[in-house]
C-alpha cells in the first residue's frame, strides 16, 4: 500500500492551474487500487500572514467543497487544523531544528524580503510542513521546485531525530513530477497562475462563462499578424503558447486556428466546458454544507487514528 499525500492551502481561491496541476492529478491517483489518499485543506498554513478570519473561514469552506465537486470523495479529505497531531509534531520537531535551517529558506527570504518584521508561522512553518508530511509516513513525497528544499529538510529533520532519538520516521524521498501542466497567468505569461495572485490574470473554478470569457479575451498575446502567428513558442510568445496548453488540456484542439480571436474563443469554450460541470456539481454540494462538514469530520477521525501512533512514538522517544 503507498501513501498519497497532497495538502493545498486556502490561501486563495481555487484557480483553472489549481485543477489541470493539481485537482486532475490526485483524481487519477485515487484510481491507482495499491493507493492510500489523504488529501488536506492545510487552513493552520494560511496564516502565516496577516489573515482575516472570516474570509480563512469562507475560502476553506469554498475549498472543501470544490475538493469534493472534483470527484475526490473517494480520498480521506481532513482539515490540517481538525488533526491535532500536525500542530503538536511540528512543536516537537522545532526542538530539533537550528534556527539557521529555517533562515535559509528560500520562501521564507521571499515573502519576508523587505518586511521589517513577519509572523514567526512564516519562519517556522517548514517544520510543520515536516509534521504534515511525516506524520503519514508517505515513501515518496512529489514535489514542485518551489518545495523542494523544504522536502529536503523533512528529510534532514527525520534522519536526525532517528539518529537521535531512535527509529521513529520513515526518511522520504524526494520525487519530481513529471512535468504537469503549468498554467501561466493570462495577464502575465511569464509568471505562473496563482489563487492568492490578483484576479485579472487568474480564471478562478467558480468563475461563470461571462468572467472566463472576459479574462481570456483579455489574456496578453503578442503583435505577431503573420499566418502563422498562432503556434506555441515559450521563449517568444509566452502567452500564445499558454493558451495553446490550456486549449488542449481542457480538451480541445487548435487545428484550422489561425488568428488569436479565434484561439481565445477556442479556449473560453474549453475552458467553460471543463468547468460547467464542475460547478454545477459545487452548488448541490453548496446547498448541503453539513453534508460537506461531515465528509471532512470523518476524514479527520481517520487522520487522527492514522496520525497517532506516530505521534505517540516521538513523544516518547523524546522522554515526554
Ligand atoms: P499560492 O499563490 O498560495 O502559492 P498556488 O495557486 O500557487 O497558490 P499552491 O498552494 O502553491 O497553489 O499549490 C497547490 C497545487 O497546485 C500544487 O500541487 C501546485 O503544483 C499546483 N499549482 C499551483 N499553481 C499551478 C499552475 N499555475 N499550474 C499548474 N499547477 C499549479
Ligand atoms: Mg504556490
Amino acid at each position: 500500500m503507498t501513501t498519497s499525500l497532497s495538502l493545498l492551502t486556502p490561501s486563495g481561491r481555487l484557480t483553472l492551474g489549481n485543477l489541470l496541476g493539481a485537482l486532475r492529478p490526485m483524481a487519477a491517483r485515487l484510481d491507482d487500487p495499491g493507493s492510500r489518499a489523504y488529501y488536506g485543506l492545510s487552513d493552520l498554513h494560511a496564516m502565516t500572514t496577516p489573515h482575516d478570519p472570516a474570509l480563512l473561514r469562507a475560502r476553506t469552506t469554498e475549498m472543501a467543497t470544490l475538493l469534493l465537486a472534483a470527484g475526490l470523495e473517494r480520498a480521506t479529505l481532513f482539515r490540517q487544523s481538525r488533526v491535532p497531531a500536525h500542530a503538536e509534531l511540528a512543536y516537537l520537531l522545532e526542538c530539533t531544528t537550528h534556527t539557521g535551517e529555517l533562515a535559509r529558506m528560500i520562501q521564507f527570504k521571499e515573502k519576508g524580503r523587505g518586511v521589517g518584521s513577519t509572523r514567526v508561522s512564516l519562519y517556522t512553518y517548514p517544520v510543520l510542513m515536516a509534521a504534515d508530511i511525516l506524520l503519514y509516513r508517505p515513501a515518496v513525497v512529489p514535489v514542485g521546485d518551489d518545495q523542494r528544499q523544504h522536502v529536503e529538510l523533512t528529510r534532514d529533520l527525520a534522519l536526525r531525530f532517528n539518529t537521535t532519538y531512535g527509529e521513529v520516521f520513515t526518511v522520504p524521498e524526494v520525487a519530481t513530477p513529471a512535468a504537469g501542466a503549468r498554467v501561466m497567468d493570462l495577464a502575465d505569461p511569464t509568471r505562473k497562475m496563482s489563487k492568492s495572485a490578483d484576479a485579472a490574470g487568474s480564471v478562478f473554478l467558480l468563475d461563470g462563462p461571462d468572467v472566463v470569457r472576459r479574462k481570456v479575451a483579455r489574456a496578453v498575446t503578442d503583435s505577431d499578424t503573420g499566418p502563422d502567428a498562432v503556434r506555441a513558442d515559450r521563449a517568444a510568445k509566452p502567452g500564445v503558447t499558454n493558451l495553446l496548453e490550456v486549449l488542449e488540456a481542457c480538451g480541445g484542439s487548435a487545428s484550422g486556428i489561425a488568428t488569436y480571436g479565434a484561439l481565445k474563443a477556442a479556449v473560453t469554450d474549453a475552458v467553460v466546458a471543463q468547468l460547467e460541470p464542475l460547478q454545477r456539481r459545487y452548488a448541490e454540494l453548496a446547498a448541503d454544507p453539513a453534508y460537506v462538514t461531515e465528509v471532512y469530520d470523518r476524514g479527520a477521525e481517520t487522520c487522527r487514528h492514522v496520525t497517532e501512533p506516530v505521534l505517540a512514538a516521538a513523544r516518547a522517544a523524546m522522554g515526554l
